[in-house]
C-alpha cells in the first residue's frame, strides 16, 4: 500500500542513493555512452526533492506525479523523459489503486517502453524493471533480484539508445540507467523492513 508518507520516504532514499553513486553512474556511461548519466539524474532528483519538500500532496498519486514533473523537467538526456513517463503513469495506477504495488511499478514500466519502445534483453532500464517486478508480483522480491538483473546486463549486446552505437563494443559493461534503476528498487526494499 502506499501512501503519502511512505513514498516520500521510498522517493528521498532513492535519491540519497543517486546521489551517493553520481560518479560511479557517469563513470558507467562514459564507458558506453557519452558519461553524463549521474549528474543527469542528480539534477534530476534534486528537483525531485525540492519539489517533494515544496508541493501538497493529498495523496500518493500527487506524490509520484509531482516526482514525474520534477524528473521529466531536470533529467535531461534520454532518461529523462523515460523517468518522467514511468512516475507519471506510477502516479496514474496510485489515483486507481494505491494499495496494489506491482500495478504500479507494472504501470511505471509499460511507460517507460511506451516511451522507449524497448524490450528486454536490449540493454536499458528495462532489463531491471521486467525482472523485478516479476518477482515482485510472485512475492519474491529480494536486493540478489535486483543485484543479479543490474549484472545481467552485462553480456548484453545495446540495442536501443546512445550505447547502440557501440554495437559489439557495448558487451561487457553495464547499463547506468539499468543501475540508477536498480536504486530505486533497493530504496523501495528498504521500507518493506
Ligand atoms: P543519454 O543517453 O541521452 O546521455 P542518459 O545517459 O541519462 O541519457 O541515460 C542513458 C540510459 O537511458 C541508458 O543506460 C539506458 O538505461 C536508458 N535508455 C536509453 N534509451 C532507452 C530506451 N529506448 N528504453 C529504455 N531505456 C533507455
Ligand atoms: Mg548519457
Ligand atoms: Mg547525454
Amino acid at each position: 500500500m502506499l501512501t503519502v508518507e511512505n513514498t516520500k520516504a521510498w522517493l528521498l532514499r532513492f535519491a540519497e542513493k543517486v546521489e551517493a553513486n553520481k560518479a560511479h553512474l557517469s563513470d558507467l556511461d562514459s564507458v558506453i555512452g557519452d558519461g553524463d548519466h549521474g549528474n543527469n539524474m542528480a539534477r534530476g532528483i534534486k528537483a525531485m526533492q525540492e519539489a517533494l519538500e515544496s508541493k501538497e500532496a493529498s495523496d500518493p498519486a500527487d506524490v509520484l506525479k509531482n516526482a514525474s514533473m520534477a524528473l521529466l523537467s531536470k533529467i535531461g538526456g534520454a532518461s529523462g523523459p523515460l523517468y518522467g513517463s514511468a512516475f507519471l503513469d506510477m502516479s496514474k495506477q496510485a489515483k486507481e489503486d494505491a494499495s496494489d504495488v506491482s500495478a504500479i511499478f507494472r504501470a511505471g514500466l509499460s511507460g517507460i517502453q511506451k516511451r522507449g519502445k524497448a524490450e528486454p534483453g536490449e540493454k536499458t532500464m528495462v532489463d531491471v524493471w521486467h525482472p523485478v517486478i516479476k518477482a515482485l508480483e510472485s512475492g519474491e522480491l529480494t536486493t540478489d533480484t535486483i543485484t543479479d538483473a543490474v549484472e545481467a546486463t552485462k553480456p548484453l549486446k545495446a540495442t536501443k539508445g546512445r550505447a547502440s552505437y557501440l554495437g559489439e563494443r557495448s558487451i561487457g559493461e553495464l547499463d547506468p540507467g539499468a543501475v540508477s534503476s536498480s536504486y530505486l528498487f533497493e530504496a523501495w526494499l528498504e521500507g518493506e523492513d
